[in-house]
């Protein structure tokens, strides 16, 4: 080769590298990388026919690009390569001479040299081969070996660039699903505190949807009231966060029931402690806020309501044990009177109380037969009329009223209770009617007054426990919550169903259903 041809032989590699350097930095896939480095490399070392082939996972080779190569010789070569692996013997003559075998048998084409490198990351491991194959008596020379080498090295580098892409694409959706389906609200924010991403739980604990909230400042995406701890997204320009934070608060979501939350925000920084992101995590902490509440509620309930009937007692047990007092029949009679309603009442909080913790542990047992509702209300509601004569109780039981399956202890028990906040909550008086209808498979019961009646968005919270409606009514009525609680988890454990219908002022009407009897 005379001096000029041989630079511009070597001027025309230089530029294919060159170009096979800058596919590589630019965003070409795989196969189309591979593409340009063989046609190149065929082009250079004058090769006919070629191909490159890569290792699978599962370590056989693979046709990833031909060049030149008749359809055909895919088929019959694919067999041959399934069953090699890019070892030290797959690069020895005699098997080289084999595959060249091979190849001319498929083409048809008369080749009869070949020249094959292996693709080599990090010095060690065999990612595939690349092979180039041409007629006529000329061998390929050790030259065109340490050409192939070049774009041997350029195929083996684009290949490992495309390995570590992959990985970082499963790596990121790796973690991009561990993100979503976290069961707690993640925020991530940019270092100016807008929002880059909210996930699933968060946008269903703050109604914002993560369309919404990308790009907003976090202040305007999380908002809080009766916060305490330390927040990043209260104000729009906060201190930057220099260590985790810890705060709670409830969420501001008119028309939603209160949720409170507790939230992490963890600032990440890059090497040069410059921040990239605030990571925000927000646990729902609703019901641990309720437990709490429940609690002090439970503590001055009970320690009122179970103190009063004590001290009567006790008050009027020592007025009668006075020995320096004559009582007479009368008076005697008066006091025992006290003495036992009073105690009625502690042995009815403390049934209930028991039930209610009885319910809370899952072990109210029934006792189920068939029940005549009619009966059971009645003997009720007899009851209670001896105790008023501002109320009429009416009844309104159809004679062929169905029976139902129940325990018929527990559905006096709902009776009693509905019978009893019906008196106490219509203090004018007025007409308490009891009833029931049936219906195709379950009888329906009510309970209705013509009492204060229960404003709109306390109905739902009637039936919590603990629960009374913030009345003066309430300051001067005896209860604790319960009942209504005891109502509920009695009907539905017999896989019924409760409701109400209230107008303020005008009066209340409580409806439970339960499963007829066949
Ligand atoms: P308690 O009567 O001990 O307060 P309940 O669980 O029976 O507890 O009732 C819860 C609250 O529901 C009561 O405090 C009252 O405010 C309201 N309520 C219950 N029944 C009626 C009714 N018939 N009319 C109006 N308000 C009622």
């Amino acid at each position: 080769m005379s001096l000029s041809l041989f630079s511009s032989y070597r001027q025309r590699q230089l530029e294919a590298l060159l170009e096979i350097s800058r596919a590589l930095t630019s965003r070409l896939d795989l196969p189309s990388l591979l593409r340009t480095i063989l046609s190149y490399a065929a082009e250079i070392v004058g090769g006919e026919v070629g191909y490159i082939a890569l290792t699978t996972p599962q370590g056989q080779l693979r046709l990833a690009t031909g060049y030149g190569l008749p359809s055909k010789v895919y088929n019959a070569l694919a067999p041959y390569l399934a069953q090699r692996k890019a070892d030290g013997d797959f690069w020895n003559e005699a098997e080289l001479r084999r595959h060249l075998g091979i190849v001319r048998e498929a083409s048809r084409l008369p080749l009869e040299q070949v020249i094959a490198l292996p693709l080599v990351i990090e010095d060690e491991e065999v990612v595939g081969g690349i092979f180039l194959f041409r007629s006529g008596p000329a061998a390929f020379t050790a030259g065109d070996r340490s050409l192939l080498r070049d774009f041997a090295d350029q195929a083996a580098i684009a290949v490992r660039n495309a390995r570590q892409m992959e990985q970082l694409r499963a790596e990121k959706a790796r973690v991009e699903a561990i993100i979503e389906n976290s069961p707690n609200g993640v925020m991530i924010l940019d270092p100016n505190l807008k929002v880059l991403i909210v996930n699933r739980a968060f946008s269903k604990l703050t109604g914002v949807s993560p369309q919404a909230a990308r790009g907003r400042p976090c202040s305007e995406v999380l908002k809080l009231e009766n916060t305490t701890g330390d927040h990043l997204c209260l104000s729009a320009a906060p201190p930057p966060p220099t260590s985790v934070w810890y705060g709670e608060g409830d969420i501001v979501r008119p028309g939603y029931k209160r949720v409170t939350v507790g939230i992490n925000y963890y600032p990440l920084f890059d090497r040069n402690g410059h921040l990239l992101n605030v990571i925000a995590t927000l646990t729902d902490i609703t019901r641990f806020r309720e437990a709490e509440e429940l609690k002090s509620t439970f503590i001055s309930v009970i320690s009122h309501e179970l103190k009063t009937p004590v001290s009567l007692i006790k008050g009027y047990a020592s007025t009668l044990t006075r020995q320096d007092a004559n009582w007479s029949p009368e008076m005697v009679n008066e006091i025992g009177r006290v003495i036992e309603e009073e105690s009625d009442r502690l042995n009815h909080l403390i049934n209930n109380l028991l039930d209610a913790s009885r319910i809370q542990a899952g072990a109210l047992e029934l006792d189920i037969d068939d029940v005549s509702l009619a009966h059971v209300a009645r003997t009720a509601s007899e009851r209670f009329q001896t105790q008023t004569e501002a109320h009429q109780i009416e009844f309104d039981f159809p004679p062929d009223l169905p029976l139902v399956r129940a325990d018929e202890r527990r559905i006096r028990q709902v009776f009693d209770n509905l019978i009893s906040n019906a008196i106490k909550y219509s203090p004018e008086g007025g007409v308490i009617r009891v009833g029931a209808w049936a219906e195709e498979d379950r009888v329906v019961a009510y309970v209705a007054d013509q009492g204060v009646g229960i404003p709109l968005d306390e109905q739902d919270s009637v039936f919590d426990r603990f629960y009374r409606v913030d009345s003066s009514l309430r300051r001067s009525t005896q209860g604790v919550g319960l009942g209504l609680f005891l109502v509920k988890a009695i009907v539905e454990a017999h896989g019924g169903e409760v409701w109400l219908r209230s107008q303020p002022q005008k009066g209340t009407t409580f409806f439970f259903a339960l499963p007829r009897a066949e």
